[in-house]
């Protein structure tokens, strides 16, 4: 090839030579047999080569492999049939350097005069920078419409009332329409596919932001082409336009976010009412241990006076009064609990009040107190007048009191020799008071410490283990803390903290 004849280089005149030299495109004129006649500056430039290293050589040498057949081809085509597919036309094509780079180029083709055998000349330019500004633009429009397709969400814009700019793909996905159908009339959108419970809310929204040119932000349920409902949020802004308004928006698909927290409002419903089944068993249980009490004192004083009226002496009228005004009494007792029972009921439906926690402890004296002296037990109240108001349940509160305080007895009856004192405290916290009932008793082994609290875990013959689970329940839905220490010397100590009642 090199040795063929090489034309001679196209004459130029001196002004031909500077536009060559000045032209910013690559100019290169080829002979009808694909040599290379003319190489300007630019032509250099962008492909490496010096003009002396392609002058007679095959244009193909600035092609890739695809090109340089298709290239031989084009030149045979219009040489023997006089049709020109490229020639005046342009076309994007891709082009070698001397390194062996391709890159993409628009090529012009011109027919020089008369020349015979014919010449071509061409301009080419180097387009890499707008193909890769293409490229990232198509990238960038790909990666949106994924996280639209990921984030279910589509976009429009609308001139309202009469028409419709553009759709996003997702737009239709999110309705379920097949993109054919092209992009839908707001109007026709609102007929079509707005849930017929949600007509009306999605006209006024809508024609309130459109006339007075508002942003909107709703929410609203469709029918999907395929007859689902979604939920969709819709958020849009809208301007004046000279045919009204213009409306640009996006549709998102919530339904999955609306189906969880529906679940989760189910869950927590269930979840509540199997709280308050197993607090209304609890209650339950603790009634059955309070009531036991005075109806086995009830059922021994009866048959005391029974005894009494069989004894072949006759019954002593004084003890027999005795055994009966102690039954008396049981079952005064007995329908104390009950009547606390209903307070606590009718008080748990109500707010919490307002108490002095020291007032709280005195009202109880009396009923703590006698359970005390039966048992030959002195009750001694401590109570700072520092201590603050808070804000609780009254009959719930003296329920973990004397439930403390009963405890407090049993230990110290099962322990021969102990301090027959039990004290109750107050005392003002930063934040709030802190109630202890302190015994002197054997306190509390480690053995049972684990399971304190478990409800049904007891070491009494009749217990029902039952009081300090209750009782840590009804503390912690005051926002307090129920817990207990040994009392120096000896004994327990189980106190529980209440929060300050604020702005009093
Ligand atoms: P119950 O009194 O029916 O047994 P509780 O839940 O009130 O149920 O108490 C559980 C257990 O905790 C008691 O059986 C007892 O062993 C222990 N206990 C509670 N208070 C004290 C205390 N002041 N001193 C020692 N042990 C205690």
């Amino acid at each position: 090839m090199t040795n063929q004849l090489v034309p001679p280089r196209l004459t130029a005149t001196q002004d031909l030579e500077a536009l060559l030299d000045a032209a910013v495109d690559a100019i290169i004129v080829i002979d009808h047999s694909s040599h290379i006649l003319t190489f300007n500056h630019a032509a250099e430039r962008l492909f490496g080569y010096a003009q002396e290293q392609v002058l007679g050589q095959d244009i193909s040498m600035l092609m890739p492999a695809p090109y340089k057949a298709a290239h031989a081809g084009y030149v045979d085509a219009y040489l023997n049939t006089g049709h020109a597919r490229i020639i005046g036309i342009g076309r994007e094509i891709s082009a070698r350097r001397r390194d062996g780079s391709v890159f993409p180029a628009a090529l012009s083709v011109g027919k020089i005069g008369d020349a015979n055998p014919p010449r071509f000349v061409g301009f080419i330019h180097d387009i890499s920078a707008r193909k890769a500004a293409e490229e990232s633009l198509r990238q960038s429009e790909s990666l949106l419409r994924n996280a639209q397709s990921i984030a279910q969400l589509g976009n429009y814009e609308y001139v309202y009332p009469d028409g419709v700019i553009s759709w996003s793909d997702e737009m239709y996905h999110l309705l379920g329409l097949p993109k054919a159908s092209g992009p839908l009339h707001i109007k026709e959108l609102g007929q079509r596919f707005v849930h017929a419970d949600d007509t009306a809310h999605f006209d006024r929204i809508c024609t309130h932001a459109y006339t007075t040119f508002d942003r909107f932000d709703f929410e609203f349920r469709i029918h999907r082409y395929d007859g689902a409902v979604r939920y969709i949020h819709s958020q849009g802004t809208v301007h004046p336009h000279p045919a009204g308004a213009h409306v640009t928006g996006t549709l998102h698909d919530i339904t999955d976010r609306k189906l969880a927290e529906d679940e989760l409002r189910i869950g927590q419903e269930r979840l509540t009412h199997v709280a308050r089944l197993s607090t209304m068993g609890e209650m339950a249980a603790g009634l059955a241990h309070e009531i036991n009490q005075p109806l086995t004192a009830i059922a021994t004083y009866a048959q005391a006076a029974v005894r009494l009226m069989d004894s072949p002496d006759g019954a002593d009228p004084v003890d027999l009064r005795d055994a009966l005004l102690q039954i008396v009494a049981q079952s005064l007792r007995a329908g104390e609990v009950i009547r606390r029972l209903r307070g606590f009921v009718k008080t748990r439906a109500a707010n919490s009040e307002r108490l002095e926690i020291n007032r709280l402890i005195e009202d109880i004296r009396i009923l703590a107190g006698s359970d005390a002296r039966v048992n030959d037990i002195r009750l001694i109240l401590d109570l700072d007048p520092r201590a603050p108001g808070v804000a609780g349940d009254p009959i719930q509160l003296q329920q973990v009191l004397l439930n403390l305080i009963r405890n407090a007895i049993d230990a110290t009856c099962e322990c021969p020799g102990a301090l027959r004192e039990l004290t109750v405290t107050t005392r003002p916290l930063g934040d709030g008071v802190e109630v202890a009932v302190i015994d002197h008793a054997g306190g509390i082994p480690e053995s049972v410490a684990q399971h304190l609290f478990n409800p049904f875990f007891t070491t009494k013959e009749t217990g029902t283990g039952l009081g300090l689970a209750i009782s840590r329940s009804i503390i912690t839905a005051h926002r307090g803390k129920l817990g207990y220490r040994p009392t120096p010397g000896g004994g327990t100590s189980f106190f529980f903290t209440l929060p300050q009642l604020v702005g009093v």
